[in-house]
């Protein structure tokens, strides 16, 4: 599956009690100020999953829930750590917070409860901030939807992937078309904000198929869909399986057709198209996400997660036992770190921008970098338009709805 640049993971008390949390903390206004750098975003890897999905290359392991104990133990020190280091006094202010994983909603409601507990020692959302939780439909139950609640959650992103029970098994999911329905209806009086993945692409998928679960979609109470086309990465079984002919790949053709299929039904329907990928009903994009694509900072914690801090971009070590073994001795795990300079800075935010349906604000990225567009990106911006895949409109320069079908080709020519 493809998520692009939408998570900030290489790539999201006793069981009887989860009513005893104290109420949301996170929206007391006892806290210290947003830091001096102005960070207003967190992300947070919860690596647990059920059992692993064949397509599946996030950070994650399956069935080995007697790691989540040593696991809410790393996380607490890594998160003192983060605390030192960027001078917390009291809980930070935070705009936006995102728990994805895994499968954050794996954690018993006990679990969750401890979770949750300790993120808010240091982060405090704002009023009228985001507080997104990535869930599965299967073992979402009441128990831990109270848990979100008391917490303060106030979005939820669900793995459906399809309303249709053959590509559902075809992906290896645990639930059923049905399940995913009656999930969506339950938490829907919980939660306004409501959002769900399908998947396109999918081997044996018709567009048919693919119609009616787009439809299904728009027919439950969703403010916000993400759709990706089926990927296959190295490393996974259905890498191996597509490459011995066991799995068969959709045509490139069927492909672009059920991308365009899923903008033309829900656009039609009332979501407007923000980003290549992503879909919401007025005033419900993704404010998390978009602190990704406009190129401001974040922080993360957890294995495999990436956050951007001052210029620097640094990854943890994906391997969740190893990420696990360094935090428990309180050492940071990173796999990899690096410093951005002004130029790298630059075009990372333009190729981020180029993913918006709205495109690259010439001026306002002029007035933010002091260089211009034409300087730093002048080639790739002449090819793509004379290729129709660019375009300006306004004083912005965008996809073009032919560019759409290959933005990933055309943005990593502005890098
Ligand atoms: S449930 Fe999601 S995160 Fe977990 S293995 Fe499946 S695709 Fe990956």
């Amino acid at each position: 599956m493809t998520k692009h640049n939408d998570k900030s993971a290489d790539t999201s008390a006793a069981e009887s009690s989860p009513g005893a949390a104290e109420p949301s903390v996170f929206t007391q206004t006892q806290t210290s100020q947003v830091d001096e750098s102005g960070v207003t975003a967190v992300y947070i890897h919860v690596p647990f999953c059920l059992h692993r999905c064949g397509y599946c290359d996030f950070t994650l392991v399956a069935n080995q829930d007697d790691l989540i104990p040593d696991y809410l133990a790393a996380l607490k020190n890594e998160l003192e750590s983060t605390a030192a280091d960027h001078a917390f006094h009291g809980p930070q202010s935070m705009d936006t917070i995102f728990i994805g994983g895994g499968t954050p909603t794996h954690l018993s409601p006990s679990h969750l409860t401890e979770l949750f507990s300790l993120l808010q020692r240091y982060f405090h959302l704002t009023d009228g901030g985001e507080f997104s939780v990535e869930a599965n439909p299967d073992g979402l139950d009441d128990d831990r939807i109270r848990v979100l609640k008391d917490f303060g959650v106030n979005r939820l992103s669900l793995g459906v992937q399809s309303f249709d029970d053959d590509c559902l098994r075809l992906l290896e999911r645990r639930h059923s078309a049905a399940e995913a329905i009656e999930t969506i209806q339950r938490c829907s009086d919980e939660f306004d904000n409501l959002s769900a993945d399908l998947i396109y692409a999918v081997p044996g998928q018709s567009l048919r198929s693919w119609t009616t679960t787009l439809k299904s979609a728009i027919s439950l109470p969703l403010s916000h869909i993400s759709t990706y086309g089926l990927t296959y990465e190295q490393g996974t079984p259905f890498y191996r399986r597509a490459n011995s002919g066991e799995l068969r790949r959709q045509t490139d053709e069927t492909e672009r057709q059920q991308y365009l299929t899923g903008i033309g039904l829900l656009k039609g329907a009332g979501f407007e198209h923000y980003e290549v990928s992503n879909f919401a009903k007025n005033g419900f994009r993704c404010r998390h996400n978009q602190t990704y694509w406009q190129g401001r900072s974040y922080f993360a914690a957890g294995p495999g997660a990436a956050r951007y801090l001052n210029g620097r971009r640094s990854t943890n070590c994906r391997s969740v036992a190893r990420w696990i073994r360094s935090w428990s001795d309180n050492s940071p795990c990173i796999q990899e770190s690096e410093d951005l300079n002004a130029e790298e800075k630059a075009r990372e935010f333009m190729m981020l921008a180029l993913r918006m349906i709205d495109g690259l604000n010439i001026e306002a990225f002029e007035r933010r970098f002091g260089v211009s567009v034409r300087t730093l990106a002048g080639e790739a911006i002449q090819r793509h338009i004379a290729g129709g895949l660019l375009e300006y409109h306004g004083k912005n320069l965008r996809l073009t709805a032919e560019g759409l079908l290959l933005a990933d080709s055309v943005v990593v020519d502005f890098l």
